[in-house]
């Protein structure tokens, strides 16, 4: 895939050239013709067209772990996010049935100025000029835009959640919705993040004033608690079987040598169903290149013709085809999820089953507290997949 070799190329320039001075550099946002302080991977990462181990084995073969420390961490809250939610898919659920409740909330004046780039908050204009135009925001910036969103602006956090989702390269259920929570104080309970002027003009490399932020606003609460649903995992059998990719784990034919003994081998089109949901242009015009370019990977390197099926022409592809059983590696929760629960339901004829990575299935359970309690778990992780 063109799109590995730009993500390979990437990794290896920022590990020699800027891997070590990533701790005490990562906060500051040098804007977007600066960006070699964070890794900006993230874009690859999200859709695995290089996963997570080959991202940390780099990093670790580079520098002893003190030095690296703090960049295995980053990866490693990815890792959180997506064992976290995981474990509460009824938080994506909700959060779902709240966008369709708060829709008509965005033919407001306020929620137009702040899409439109148009409130008194000249840095807040600024970020939502640059995530429309790269698709890309640094981390702080995604903070301060998410605290400015929900206390100063008093715009609903799944409003902002959704626009972030809909625009960013790297947008990820886990980490876009529960980073959202995290701001607003619904993760760690009543800590919320507040934006203040004084810690953007020393990050962001522009001196704002007169932003009157509200920098002593409450953190939001709910009253719902969100109980954890143990993880269960099956190893399916790809005998006889369509196995089916999807452009959120691209590299997982690599790790999995039994993909190879599947009947048939194709890649659900979802691209379909993000336009009905409104992504913007340039999200969906990236998946539908990683989609094209996962469809030609797979077809060379199994040797087999791969077509690209969307939902509508799966039924008649499983019939032809007598097939019975589909494998797809593990989705996880999310809009695509979503899609495949609706076919699952709508197919009865065949089973659909997912196929998990060891390193998901060891890591995600440990995400059932805080970060906290995760990090420590860290030296294990490291020690069993390195
Ligand atoms: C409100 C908000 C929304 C966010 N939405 C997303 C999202 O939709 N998708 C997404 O991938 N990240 C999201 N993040 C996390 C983080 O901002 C981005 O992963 C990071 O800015 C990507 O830049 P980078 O690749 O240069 O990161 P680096 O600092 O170089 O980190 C390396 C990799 O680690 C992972 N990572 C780093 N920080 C985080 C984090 N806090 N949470 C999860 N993973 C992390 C990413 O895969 C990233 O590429 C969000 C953060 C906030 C505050």
């Amino acid at each position: 895939m063109e799109l590995r070799q730009e993500a390979l190329k990437q990794l290896k320039q920022f590990s020699e050239q800027h891997l070590s001075s990533y701790a005490a550099k990562r906060n500051f946002d040098y804007g977007p013709k600066m960006r070699t302080n964070t890794s900006v991977l993230s874009k690859y990462i999200s859709h695995r067209i290089i996963d997570e181990l080959t991202v940390l084995r780099s990093a670790y073969g580079a520098y002893p772990f003190a030095r690296i420390e703090k960049f295995i961490q980053e990866i490693m809250w990815r890792t959180y996010w997506k064992g976290w939610l995981e474990q509460r898919p009824q938080v994506w659920q909700d959060y779902v049935t709240d966008l369709a409740k708060l829709r008509s909330q965005t033919q407001t004046e306020q929620y137009q100025q702040a899409i439109q780039a148009a409130t008194a908050i000249p840095c807040f204009n600024d970020w939502v000029k640059e995530l429309q135009t790269h698709g890309y925001l640094h981390n702080h910036a995604r903070m301060w835009f998410a605290s400015i969103w929900i206390f100063t602006l008093k715009l609903p956090w799944q409003l902002g959640a959704d626009f972030f989702l809909k625009h960013l390269l790297d947008g990820d259920a886990a980490a876009n919705t529960l980073s959202w929570r995290w701001v607003a104080g619904l993760h760690t309970k009543g800590k919320h993040y507040l934006a203040t002027t004084k810690n953007i003009n020393l990050f962001s490399g522009t001196t704002y004033s007169n932003l009157h932020l509200n920098e002593t606003a409450m953190p939001c609460i709910e009253a719902k608690q969100y109980p954890i649903t143990p993880l269960s995992f099956t190893n399916p059998n790809y005998d006889n079987a369509l196995c089916l990719f999807h452009y959120l784990d691209c590299s997982f034919a690599e790790q999995s040598p039994l993909v190879s003994k599947s009947k048939q081998v194709a890649v659900l089109d979802c691209v379909s169903h993000l336009r009905s949901l409104q992504y913007a242009s340039p999200v969906l015009d990236f998946k539908q290149k990683i989609q094209s370019q996962l469809q030609q990977h797979l077809a060379t390197s199994l040797n087999k013709d791969v077509p690209s099926i969307s939902e509508e022409h799966l039924a008649n592809f499983v019939k032809k085809h007598n097939i019975t059983k589909i494998v797809m590696p593990y989705l996880t929760t999310g809009y695509e999820h979503d899609l495949v629960e609706k076919i699952k339901k709508e197919m009865k004829e065949v089973t659909i089953e997912y196929a998990v990575r060891d390193y998901d299935k060891y890591c995600w359970p440990f995400a059932s507290k805080g970060f906290f309690a995760f990090k420590d778990q860290i030296p294990g992780i490291i020690a069993k997949f390195m």
